[in-house]
């Protein structure tokens, strides 16, 4: 009353408000907090920047979003202030204008500066001695691909940028000890390109001794890695480096093989006339086993060898030789998705392939091969592709009896040698290999290669080929920096689960305290469950 008195109004209106009820004035406190701090709250930079890159935005776009809220987003030079810290030292660089390189040393330096920034609280945690045999494992490879050309003269007349050739690596897994036991930190998406960091992007197009020299070229610099010393907030810590050459496809493990023919089994020598022979023991050559499975690859290969048994169904024959021959086969051909495509191999690509595997009952109606064949493929892609540990025995007895029942089937068309790599090498490969398989995919790498073609075009400046080399590789950094990508939130799981015949041949994962175990062994159970209702199992043929 007092207050109304004294025209206080607003002031006597919220003192009735507030002694209504006893709860009334706790709330009105809170809303009034929470009000203040939207307010004042600005993004830190990571989490900006962390968004920048997760949103793909470029300068513009992110000043058009700016204006709507400037108190909560900082002004653009305070990101690009946080985007230096994820690009290594300049002296690193190497950049022309068909060429643009990070000296490896650097690139994993920076790398491992990134990732254990990002790991802080566990890294002090561990004991020194922990801290001082720390071990990166990453992946590498290689791989080549067609861009679009520019219009810009080049320095020299003689270079083209219609073909890159580009190697990167993934850092895959965190250990420490003299076992490597423990598991401090594990790449979650080993498949994704947004760990994948560029190591030298060439504009040549992909030939034997090009590829030839890019594998020398960094495996002399894999050979000269030094530890690397990381000290922040009075913690030290020492990591050496482990890099395995599995980011390649069959024309990578070719070359590096110096395997001329494309029928020839890259592993043993064989050649597709031998491949349907299984007691042919050839003499395995044990550094083309590193090479890994390509299982983006192998994928596309299996579906591919379906669709040619499909054609070749009605005369049963191999190579066709006579008109009449083609004539059958073109007719099955048509109103199937096998295009091939002007320049490179053809328009099979990994997410026709998965489609084509998902539901091997339609895939058998419509190809007329064997559902039983397609399923036991299914199954070996899924246990390869999982990233988990497994059982070898039961696997390579599994691709045995797949490879019998395929040449009992299908005895007049050879095995391919992808699928000869896998049904008859895979066990092999998987045993010298460092991490499980499904890890150690190319998938990646090829990923990058849509990304250096959207890069180039939207976020690049483009007044010197030199300025936009630069800008390429600095965004490739961006988006594959450990710290960044680790804030990112958690993309939701869209996997399927796995089939029982598959879950029978993996190994779950021993829950280690320090990795997020988010597939442990109930989940595997609970999708072993789900998967019951599957009409077919291994055991019944
Ligand atoms: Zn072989």
């Amino acid at each position: 009353m007092s207050l109304q008195s004294s025209v206080r109004r607003d002031a006597s209106q919220i003192l009735t408000e507030l002694v209504k009820s006893p709860k009334r004035a706790t709330k009105y406190k809170k809303a009034y907090l929470t009000s203040l701090q939207v307010d004042t709250t600005q993004l830190t930079p990571l989490r900006t920047l962390s968004m920048f890159v997760e949103a793909d935005l470029t300068r513009k776009q992110y000043e058009i979003i700016r204006t709507s809220n400037k108190k909560l987003y900082s002004c653009y030079s305070v990101l690009q202030k946080e985007k230096r810290k994820c690009y290594p030292q300049k002296e690193s660089y190497r950049v022309t204008e068909t060429c643009a390189e990070i000296e490896l040393q650097h690139l994993l330096d920076h790398t491992v500066t990134r990732l254990l920034t990002y790991l802080q609280d566990i890294l002090t945690d561990l004991t020194q001695e922990e801290r001082n045999t720390l071990e990166l494992i990453s992946k590498w490879g290689c791989d080549g691909s067609q861009q679009s050309q520019f219009k810009q003269k080049m320095q020299n007349n003689d270079a083209t940028d219609s073909n890159i050739f580009q190697s990167c690596l993934v850092p895959l897994q965190l250990v420490c000890g003299k076992n490597k036991k423990k598991i401090i930190w594990q790449n979650p998406t080993p498949s994704s390109p947004r760990y994948c960091r560029p190591i030298r992007i060439r504009f040549v197009k992909e030939t034997t001794d090009i590829t030839n020299s890019e594998i020398n070229y960094v495996q002399n610099q894999i050979n000269l890695l030094k530890n690397n010393l990381f000290m922040n907030e009075g913690v030290s810590a020492s990591v050496r480096h482990s890099m395995a050459f599995t980011m390649v496809d069959g024309k990578v493990c070719n070359a590096a093989t110096q395997t001329t023919s494309t029928m020839r089994c890259y592993i043993c020598g064989a050649t597709s006339k031998q491949f349907n022979d299984l007691t042919i023991k050839k003499v395995v050559d044990v550094e083309a086993l590193a090479f890994g499975l390509s299982i983006l690859h192998a994928r596309i290969r299996f579906f591919e060898s379906i669709l040619h048994l499909s054609y070749k169904l009605p005369v049963k024959k191999w190579q066709l030789r006579s008109e009449a021959d083609k004539t059958i086969v073109f007719r099955e051909e048509t109103g199937l998705i096998d295009m091939p495509k002007a320049g490179f191999g053809n328009t099979n690509d990994g997410n026709t392939s998965r489609r084509f595997f998902s539901n091997p009952h339609k895939a058998s109606e419509i190809t007329g091969v064997d559902f039983n064949l397609i399923y036991k493929l299914k199954i070996i892609l899924e246990v390869i592709s999982s990233g988990h540990k497994v059982d070898l025995k039961k696997f390579a007895d599994y691709c045995l009896e797949t490879a019998k029942y395929y040449i009992a089937l299908y005895p007049w068309h050879p095995i391919t040698p992808t699928m000869h790599k896998i049904l008859v090498h895979g066990a092999t490969v998987m045993e010298i290999a460092l991490l499980p398989i499904g890890m150690l995919s190319e998938e990646a790498a090829e990923a990058r290669n849509k990304h250096f073609r959207l890069y180039r075009n939207s976020f690049a400046r483009k007044f010197s080929r030199e300025e936009c080399n630069v800008d390429v590789l600095n965004r490739l950094l961006l988006s594959s920096d450990p710290l960044i990508t680790s804030l990112r939130p958690k993309p939701p799981k869209s996997s399927k689960p796995f089939s029982k015949e598959a879950i029978e041949m993996l190994i779950a994962p021993d829950v280690d305290e320090n990795v997020d175990n988010s597939d442990s062994e109930e989940q595997v159970e609970e999708k072993a469950d789900e998967s019951e209702d599957e009409p077919w199992h291994s055991s019944s043929s």
